[in-house]
């Protein structure tokens, strides 16, 4: 679905998945492996695109939700494939998946990311905690924040990852406190629906409530 002009959701996979629609085409996240027909599908069918036009795939973090179909994406689309340094060893394979966590096809990144880099438009912002190397992307042309798996919208709030599944929760709180003071008005999170208007407002309640 579109969520907002140029900007879509791959509907049906877990974590989300979106794409940047523009001259350049942009996939953010690749949900659980096995669902890289869906979005290659949403790119020809919804999207009236060929695969060859992603030029990029960015992950928010390692884990299997996000990075499950980079491997296959990676392959059909030709795209490069961007991760933080700090998460680049698992995706690469160098570095075993954690318990809990299902394995992935490997890729060699083709580029790792560092705080405020600039990427296809948008603006990497390293934020700690759920792993070592998660970032957030900042658009502030259109305002937007993909937020990854710091934050999340579920029943109507703003709320942080589960602890079972994230690194250190003094760092996640920190994170957090940085990304409310970006300012956007959307926020598109790894899990959960979209939150707008006012994205950034909520995001500081949020973590003004976390002190
Ligand atoms: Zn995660
Ligand atoms: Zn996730």
């Amino acid at each position: 679905m579109e969520i907002v002009r140029g900007v879509h959701q791959v509907d049906g996979i877990i974590g989300n998945s979106y794409i940047i629609n523009g001259k350049k085409m942009v996939v953010i996240d690749t949900g659980l492996p096995g669902n890289s027909r869906k979005i290659i599908n949403y790119i020809r069918v919804a999207l009236k695109r060929s695969p060859n036009d992603v030029t990029t795939i960015i992950l928010t973090h390692y884990h299997e939700d996000h990075s499950g179909n980079v491997y296959e994406l990676k392959n059909l689309t030709g795209a490069i494939v961007a991760i933080h340094t700090g998460d680049a060893d698992y995706v690469s394979g160098k570095k075993e998946m954690p318990e809990g966590h299902s394995p992935i096809q490997h890729v060699t990144p083709d580029t790792l990311l560092q705080d405020g880099d600039k990427i296809a438009g948008l603006t990497c912002v390293h934020c700690p905690g759920h792993t070592a190397g998660s970032i957030a992307l900042y658009d502030p042309n259109r305002r937007i924040l993909f937020s990854g798996d710091t934050l999340g919208y579920d029943e109507g709030k703003v709320r942080g990852p589960r602890e079972e599944f994230s690194d250190d929760m003094g760092q996640v709180k920190r994170s957090i406190q940085i990304l409310s003071g970006l300012d956007y008005d959307l926020m598109l999170p790894g899990h959960g629906s979209s939150l707008k208007p006012d994205a950034a407002v909520r995001v500081g309640e949020f973590s003004q409530s976390l002190q």
